[in-house]
C-alpha cells in the first residue's frame, strides 16, 4: 500500500469511527460485551447438537439391538419347538391323519405361525396345518437347503407367498431325522408377518416412528410398521440404506432417507439365529423428533438472549441518554453558550450524574462566573474608556499622556485647533520640543515635581504653534504611577493672557490716571505724598540725600481776575512744563501740589544743589515772559521754599520736610516774593546765609523761623501780611 493509500486509509477510517456516536458507541461497547455470552450460547447449542444426535445413535443403536435380540428369540423358541415337533412320533415325511392333527394342534397354540407343515425330500407338503390336499412347498430353495447333507438343521427361508393363505411370509423349516442316514423331509412354520409387524411395534414405546426387518441379501423389504406403501415383500435394490445393510452385517447407524422416502435416522441390527437367512432389524426415527427438544432449547435461549439483547440495548439507550448523553450535551450547550460570550450560561448536571460530569460542570461553571465578573469589569472600563475617550476627543482642552521618558504617547485631537498639528505628528516626540526656550526653567520644574510624584497645577507656558506663534497654555499635570509618566491636560490661554496684558495697561493707565493731575499732566497731591513717603525711606535707608522744592506763582489770584480763569490755567500748565523740563535726573518727580502751587523732589541732591536747581526753575519761569499786569514785576513769576534731608540729627517725616519748605515759602513770599528760600531749622544757619550767589534773600532775614522744623504747627498760616 502507498504510504498516501495508507493515509487516506486512516482517515476515512478515523473519520467512521469519528461519526460514531457517545451512544452508539456505549451498545457497541454492550455488544462487545455480550457477544462472548452470545459465542457461548452457541457453543452450547452446537454440543447439544452433538450429544442429542450421539445419545439419538446410541439409543438407536440399542434398540436395534434389543429389537434384533427380541426378534432373535422368536426365532429360538421357533427352532426349539421345531426341534420337539420333529421328534414326536407321528410326524414324518410320509404325513398322515396323526400329523396333520398334531401340526394343527401346534400351529393353533402358536399364533405367531402363519402355517405349520412338513413335506417330504420331493418338496412336496405332506402334513399342513390348514390344507388337506397334497401340494407343493413354494420355497424350493429353501427345499433344498434343507435337505442337503450337512446342511443345517435349522434353516430360515426367502420371502414369499405363502400358496394355502395367500399372505407374504417367510419359512423356516427343520430337518425331520435322519432315516438310514438321509434326511427324508423337514417339518416347516410360516411365520406370521403381520403378528411380526405388531410385536416389533411394542419396542417402539411411541419413541420410534418404524420398526422393519429387513432382507439385505435379497435387497427386499419384509415388513415395517407401521405399514408403508410399498407392499410388504418390495425389494428396494440399489437404495442407501440397503447398500449400508449389505456392506455392515454387524450393524450400524445412519442418517437419511428410509424406504419410505422420509428423512430418519436409522439404526440396524442383525438377528441372531436368523443369519442363515440374513435377517436385520432396522428401527428409525424422525430426526426432528430427535432434535425437537434441543431445537426447543435452541429457540428458547435463542429468544432469551435476543431478548437479554434488546433489552440490554433499550437499557443502555436509556441510561446512556440520561447518564452520559443528557450531561454531555448539557455540558456541551453551556460550554457553546461561555464561547458565544453567554457567560451568564450554566451547566445544570444532576446531583445523581457521575462525579467527572459533575465536577466538569461546576468548573465549567466557575469559569462562566469568573468570565462574566471579568466581562462586566470590562464593560465597565470599556463603558469609562469610551466615555474619557469621548471627552478627550471633544474637550478643546488638549489631553496628552506621556511615558517616563517624557515622550508623548497619546495626543487628543485637540491639537489641531490648538497647536496646528495632528495628533499622530506629536506621538512619541517629546514635549520640550515645542516648550519656548525662556520657559524650559519653569518646564524642567513641572517635570520635577511630576518626578517627586506632586501633581502641578496651572503651569503657564509657551508652546509653539504649527505656523510658528507661540500659543500660551495653562498645564495641570498629574503623575501616574507605578507605571510612570503622567498625563496632562492643556488649554489654550492667549486669549486670557492677551486680556489679562490689556488689562493690566488699562490697570496702569488707571493708576496713572489716579496719579495725574488733569490740568497741568504732573502727579497729583496723591501720587506726591505716595513718592514722597517712599523716597524720604529710601533716603533713610540709604543714609542719601533729598531735598523738597514748594513752588507758588506770585499773585495768581489778580493774574486770573486780571485774565481769566482760562489764562490761568494755561498759565499753570506753561509753569508745569517749564517744570518737567527741568527735572532731568532719574528719580526726580514734579507734582501739582494743590491750587498754584507745585513740588519737585530731588533724590540725592543736597539743600545746595536744591537751591541751584530752585534758582534755575525760577528763572525758568520768570523767562516765559508771561505778562502779568498785576504783578510788581509785569511779568509771572514764582517763589520757591527748599528743605533737604539730612537736615539735622532728627528723624524726618514727609510732613515735617514739607513743613520746613513751605516755611522757607512763607519767608520768600514774605521778602517779597519771585524768589527762593531754604529752610533753616537752625536760627545760625539760617542766619549764615547759605545760599549761593545770586540768590536773593529774603529782606526779613529769618523771619518767624523755629529751630525745629515741627515747633510752628500745621495750623499756623504761612503768608505773611498783605495778602489780599
Ligand atoms: P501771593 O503772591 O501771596 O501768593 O498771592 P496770590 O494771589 O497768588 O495768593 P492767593 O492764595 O491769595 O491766591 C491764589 C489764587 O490762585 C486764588 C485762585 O483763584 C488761584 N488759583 C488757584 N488754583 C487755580 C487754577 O487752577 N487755575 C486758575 N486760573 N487759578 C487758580
Ligand atoms: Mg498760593
Ligand atoms: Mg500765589
Amino acid at each position: 500500500m502507498m504510504p498516501q493509500d495508507k493515509r487516506r486509509g486512516v482517515f476515512i477510517l478515523s473519520s467512521l469511527i469519528g461519526s460514531i456516536s457517545t451512544r452508539a458507541r456505549l451498545i457497541l461497547l454492550l455488544l462487545a460485551a455480550l457477544l462472548p455470552m452470545a459465542g457461548l450460547l452457541v457453543a452450547g447449542i452446537v454440543l447439544d447438537y452433538r450429544d442429542t444426535t450421539e445419545q439419538a445413535y446410541q439409543e438407536l443403536e440399542q434398540l436395534a439391538q434389543v429389537a434384533s435380540l427380541q426378534q432373535s428369540e422368536l426365532f429360538s423358541a421357533t427352532k426349539s419347538l421345531l426341534s420337539v415337533v420333529r421328534l414326536t412320533p407321528g410326524v414324518t415325511a410320509d404325513g398322515g391323519d396323526a400329523c396333520r392333527r398334531l401340526i394343527r394342534a401346534v400351529r393353533d397354540s402358536n399364533p405367531q405361525f402363519l402355517t405349520m407343515g412338513v413335506f417330504d425330500q420331493r418338496g412336496n407338503i405332506t402334513c399342513h396345518s390348514d390344507l388337506d390336499a397334497p401340494a407343493t412347498f413354494e420355497d424350493q430353495s429353501l427345499v433344498r437347503r434343507v435337505l442337503a447333507p450337512q446342511a443345517p438343521r435349522f434353516v430360515v427361508g426367502d420371502f414369499m407367498i405363502a400358496g394355502a393363505t395367500k399372505q407374504p411370509t417367510f419359512a423356516i423349516a427343520m430337518g425331520l431325522p435322519k432315516v438310514e442316514g438321509f434326511v427324508r423331509g423337514a417339518v416347516f412354520v410360516s411365520m406370521n408377518l403381520t403378528r411380526m409387524g405388531r410385536a416389533a411395534k411394542g419396542l417402539t414405546g411411541g419413541r420410534w416412528e418404524t420398526v422393519t426387518l429387513v432382507q439385505p441379501r435379497s435387497n427386499r423389504m419384509l415388513v415395517q410398521h407401521p405399514a408403508t406403501e410399498a407392499p410388504v415383500g418390495t425389494t428396494f435394490a440399489g437404495h442407501p440404506l440397503m447398500a449400508l445393510m449389505q456392506s455392515r452385517s454387524s450393524g450400524g447407524v445412519v442418517e437419511g432417507p428410509g424406504f419410505d422416502g422420509v428423512e430418519r435416522m436409522h439404526g440396524f441390527y442383525p438377528i441372531a439365529g436368523a443369519e442363515t437367512a440374513g435377517l436385520m432389524l432396522l428401527v428409525g426415527t424422525d430426526s426432528d423428533a430427535v432434535f425437537a427438544a434441543v431445537q426447543h432449547r435452541t429457540l428458547l435461549y435463542s429468544f432469551a438472549i435476543l431478548g437479554v439483547f434488546l433489552a440490554a440495548m433499550a437499557g443502555t439507550w436509556w441510561l446512556g441518554y440520561w447518564t452520559q448523553l443528557r450531561p454531555v450535551q448539557r455540558l456541551t450547550s453551556s460550554a457553546r453558550h461561555i464561547a458565544r460570550g453567554q457567560f451568564s450560561a450554566r451547566a445544570t448536571i444532576e446531583d445523581w450524574q457521575a462525579p467527572e460530569f459533575r465536577e466538569l460542570g461546576s468548573t465549567l461553571d466557575q469559569m462562566a462566573v469568573q468570565l462574566e465578573a471579568g466581562d462586566a469589569a470590562e464593560q465597565v472600563v470599556v463603558a469609562s474608556e469610551a466615555r474619557y475617550r469621548l471627552l478627550a476627543d471633544n474637550t478643546l482642552d488638549l489631553i496628552t499622556q506621556v511615558d517616563e521618558a517624557g515622550r508623548r504617547v497619546f495626543v487628543s485631537p485637540a491639537s489641531r485647533n490648538m497647536l496646528g498639528f495632528e495628533p499622530e505628528d506629536l506621538l512619541e516626540s517629546t514635549s520640550v520640543d515645542l516648550i519656548h526656550p525662556d520657559d524650559h526653567p519653569a518646564l524642567e520644574r513641572m517635570l520635577q515635581q511630576l518626578r517627586d510624584g506632586t501633581p502641578v497645577i496651572g503651569v503657564q507656558l509657551r508652546e509653539r504653534h504649527r505656523n510658528g506663534h507661540y500659543v500660551w497654555v495653562e498645564l495641570n499635570g498629574k503623575p501616574l504611577s507605578p507605571k510612570g509618566g503622567a498625563i496632562f491636560s492643556s488649554r489654550d490661554i492667549t486669549a486670557r493672557k492677551e486680556m489679562e496684558r490689556e488689562l493690566e495697561e488699562a490697570n496702569h493707565k488707571l493708576s496713572m490716571l489716579a496719579a495725574t493731575d488733569g490740568l497741568t499732566g504732573l502727579a497729583n497731591r496723591r501720587a506726591f505724598d505716595e513718592t514722597l513717603q517712599r523716597e524720604i525711606a529710601r533716603s533713610v535707608r540709604e543714609q542719601s540725600e533729598l531735598s523738597l522744592v514748594l513752588i507758588d506763582v506770585d499773585h495768581f489770584k489778580r493774574y486770573n481776575d486780571a485774565y481769566g480763569h482760562p489764562a490761568g490755567d494755561d498759565c499753570l500748565r506753561a509753569i508745569s512744563s517749564q517744570l518737567g523740563k527741568l527735572l532731568r535726573r532719574p528719580g526726580d518727580f514734579g507734582a501739582r501740589y494743590g491750587g498754584e502751587e507745585l513740588a519737585a523732589i530731588l533724590p540725592h541732591t543736597s539743600l545746595d544743589g536744591a537751591a541751584g536747581w530752585a534758582e534755575t526753575m525760577r528763572s525758568a519761569v520768570a523767562d516765559l515772559g508771561i505778562h502779568h499786569k498785576g504783578s510788581p514785576f509785569r511779568h509771572v513769576t514764582i517763589s520757591l521754599g527748599v528743605s533737604s534731608y539730612p537736615s539735622g540729627d532728627a528723624p524726618v517725616s514727609p510732613a515735617g520736610l514739607i513743613k520746613l519748605a513751605d516755611e522757607a515759602l512763607y519767608e520768600a513770599k514774605g521778602a517779597g516774593r519771585n524768589r527762593t528760600e531754604l529752610a533753616r531749622r537752625r536760627p545760625t544757619a539760617s542766619a549764615r546765609g547759605e545760599l549761593r550767589p545770586g540768590t536773593r534773600t529774603p529782606a526779613s532775614g529769618d523771619a518767624g523761623m523755629v529751630d525745629e522744623a515741627g515747633s510752628h504747627g500745621a495750623a499756623r498760616t504761612r503768608r505773611p501780611s498783605g495778602r489780599m
